[in-house]
């Protein structure tokens, strides 16, 4: 019989074969965008902390006052003790954001996801949901126990021709979606959705881990499109733009005490400490109160597109696919020798045969660099590439 350390040697000699071993490479992050990693500064291009609220003078003050007046960890889960009264305050202040009646917090986007799909549908019920939808939607999904459809990415029509054969047979239907795709960086056409789940009596999930703070006036993906839109469960994390750490859903009051009560990873998984609760109410006064420099990673990264003559950006992620998880190992080594951190993204991340570069941009990014770093990727990889 094979051992347990001869099972999991075996399975990462499989990997490594496929060149899809991956390994942590410790990174200090050492102000603005940059970053040191084996020794070298880089430039960083591949962090989520888009507005680089995680060290923002303001933010970091208040996780400092938070910790000394109210220690380190919160104890326990928000139903027993955990529950500081910051946390009443951060929901307020998201609800507000989002136009919503009411807000609940989670310890992360992940747990958000898995805690409030499986409180809402269950073995009787449809879920519809966009075939790249974040990891963690897909988890929350499994969960539940519901019919799992998933439409072609941003395949209104298709959504719709599921929605037509099978809503009938099912309780209750969610639609889910990213609201700003993750690894793509594109929006979802959440107004055509939106209408989707009106015409058949679904209720519209969208995950806005990379909408909030950074699209749509820093209040997100269901205002990057003109008028506001009608969604009814707005889902994201505190980890991105917002450069603290956590999850959220932005729903109606009746919703939001339905999660309180029944979401598990809520209900049984402690509460956030009151620092990091408190760090986050002070990155929302900058998203809300400094719209130009919430606006900065956007404008970065359609420079960036116009540079390489690539579709406009419509978020602060720009995605260059290049095939083999071979390729984009390459590519992202060569840009390390250049002084750019970009991380390369492989399956089962994204689908087979895609892997790619992501980029993100970041407010601190000097201009220059982003310059220099179009320059670089046209004239090494994409010449190479095509
Ligand atoms: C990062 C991410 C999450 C998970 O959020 P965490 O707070 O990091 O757990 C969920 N959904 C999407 C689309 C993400 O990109």
């Amino acid at each position: 019989m094979q051992s347990l350390d001869e099972f999991a040697t075996g399975k990462l000699a499989a990997l490594e074969e496929q060149t899809l071993r991956r390994r942590l490479v410790e990174t200090l992050r050492t102000g603005g965008a940059a970053t040191v990693r084996r020794g070298r500064t880089l430039i960083s291009f591949c962090c989520n902390d888009y507005l680089n609220l995680s060290q923002h003078p303001a933010v970091i003050a208040a996780a400092v006052a938070a910790v000394r007046e109210h220690g380190v960890g919160s104890g326990a889960s928000r139903l027993i003790t955990g529950n500081h009264p910051l946390f009443a305050k951060l929901e307020g202040r998201l609800a507000g954001l989002k136009g919503s009646e009411d807000c609940c917090v989670f310890g992360s986007g992940y747990l958000a996801n898995t805690g409030i799909i499986p409180a809402l549908v269950g073995p009787e019920d449809l879920i519809v949901l966009d075939e790249l939808s974040h990891a963690c939607l897909w988890s929350g999904a499994r969960l539940s126990r519901a019919t799992i459809l998933p439409f072609r990415h941003n395949d209104v029509a298709h959504a719709r021709a599921l929605l037509a054969e099978h809503r009938r047979r099912h309780p209750h239907a969610l639609i889910a979606t990213d609201g700003v795709f993750s690894m793509d960086g594109d929006l979802a056409p959440l107004p055509a959705l939106s209408r989707l789940a009106q015409d058949h009596n679904a209720w519209l999930m969208t995950d806005d881990a990379h909408g909030l703070g950074v699209i749509g006036g820093g209040r997100g993906s269901a205002f990057a499109h003109g008028a506001p839109v009608e969604v009814p469960l707005h889902m994201g994390t505190l980890s991105k733009a917002v450069g603290t750490y956590g999850g959220y859903l932005c729903a109606s009051h009746a919703v939001c005490e339905l999660m309180r009560n029944r979401a598990r990873t809520l209900v049984y998984s402690t509460g956030l400490p009151p620092a990091i609760v408190a760090a986050a109410i002070a990155a929302l006064d900058v998203i809300e109160n400094e719209p130009a420099y919430a606006a900065r990673p956007l404008h970065k990264a359609k420079a960036f597109t116009r540079s390489l003559g690539l579709p406009e950006a419509e978020s602060p992620i720009v995605p260059v696919i290049l095939g083999s998880a071979e390729r984009a190992i390459t590519a992202a080594r060569l840009l390390e020798e250049e002084g750019f951190l970009v991380a390369p993204i492989r399956p089962p991340t994204v689908p087979e045969g895609t892997a790619r570069l992501r980029f993100t941009f970041s407010a601190e990014q000097p201009d220059a660099a982003v310059e220099r770093l179009a320059n670089v990727v046209r004239d090494n990889i994409m010449a190479a590439a095509s």
